[in-house]
């Protein structure tokens, strides 16, 4: 079981149920079905605050942790951004009365840090095309040490028991810690927290299939060929964010792939859609690796500039996955 009396297993449940809470609120209060696709306010309302809810506790709990996160505070501080601005600090201020936009864009910034030997790493919004779609996203915490991910945190609020889709239940709050397994409670009330584990399908025929919603973010060509090589019978899952190691984690998804997309083969993952997922999956008994069969290297800045993509799978079918996706070239990215 998880030392649920860990300050840094505490602090870490703590902050992104928070975070959660906030990000629910300016979903409730700002995405309407009336939002133009162009209009990105809410989702960078909920970022900014999601990350400012996080950095102002970790000052409390860990003052000397830095945080590396996705966002900083630099539109915010422009005059143009002083909107956006006071609407995060309203937000912010339901959870301290310390929230004033100075300290506001403070706790932001936090977040601009470079990784050093110990730090927090925060994605404050992973999934945002699926945060506005209503559909699925997650804010994901993960502790790294020497390189080495210690404990992954992700807060997925509509997905419920850690797989199912269900916008507005319960949602998810998923937690790893290195050598103490994988567990899910319920995010909006959490008690028990039950074990999860990676499933047992070893026949590639039988496997589920996960990949991002947003075609962009991947290769389809690839995967439709991967899927044919391999014979895989059902049709991908298509899901926002890091919910999908989520699913993985608790056997209900058997492989996760993230292929290098033809308009971008040279992205690089940013390590906070990585870090709390990776460690989520392992614990509960599945691989992760580069689509090239690599570990992933976390202590090479901001994102895995040594890896491509990524492979994941219950472990039992993660050798005949590298070897289709070498087979297909997915390393060429076209
Ligand atoms: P997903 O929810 O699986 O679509 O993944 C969401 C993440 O994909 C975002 O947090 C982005 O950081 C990341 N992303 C953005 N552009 C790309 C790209 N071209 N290839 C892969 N991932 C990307
Ligand atoms: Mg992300």
């Amino acid at each position: 079981m998880i030392d649920l009396n860990n300050p840094e297993v505490k602090f870490a449940l703590h902050a992104v149920r928070q975070a959660c809470q906030v990000v629910q609120h300016v979903q409730a209060d700002m995405v309407s079905p009336a939002l133009t696709k162009e209009d990105r306010s809410p989702v960078t309302v909920a970022d900014f605050a999601s990350q400012a809810v996080v950095a102002w506790l970790l000052t409390q709990d860990f003052p000397e942790d830095p945080l590396v996160a996705e966002e900083n505070a630099e539109a915010l501080r422009q005059p143009s951004g002083r909107q956006m601005l006071e609407l995060v600090t309203h937000y912010i201020a339901q959870f301290t009365p310390q929230a004033t936009p100075e300290s506001v864009c403070d706790w932001v910034d936090k977040g601009a840090t470079e990784p050093g030997p110990r730090f927090w790493c925060l994605d404050p919004i992973d999934g945002t095309k699926g945060f506005l779609r209503g559909d699925q996203y997650a804010v994901a915490l993960a502790l790294l040490v020497e390189g080495k991910v210690q404990l992954g945190v992700l807060g997925c609020p509509n997905l419920t028991d850690a797989y199912r889709p269900d916008i507005c239940g319960t949602g998810s709050l998923v937690i790893a810690s290195r050598s103490q397994g994988t567990w899910v409670t319920p995010l909006d009330y959490p008690g028990e927290f039950s074990p999860l584990h990676v499933s047992e399908r070893v026949k590639p025929s039988n496997a589920r299939v996960l990949r991002s919603f947003e075609s962009r973010h991947t290769n389809i060509t690839q995967i439709d060929e991967f899927v044919q090589i391999m014979g895989v019978r059902a049709e991908p899952i298509r899901m926002d964010s890091q919910a999908k190691y989520a699913v993985l984690a608790s056997g209900k998804g058997d492989l996760l792939l993230r292929l290098l997309s033809t308009s971008q083969p040279d992205y690089r993952e940013k390590i906070w859609d990585q870090a709390a997922g990776s460690i989520i999956l392992e614990e509960a008994g599945g691989r992760i690796t580069d689509i090239l069969g690599k570990e992933l290297d976390f202590n090479q800045g901001r994102t895995l500039a040594k890896n491509r993509g990524i492979c994941a799978s219950n472990k039992h079918l993660h050798r005949t996955a590298l070897k289709t996706l070498d087979a297909i070239g997915a390393w060429s990215g076209d």
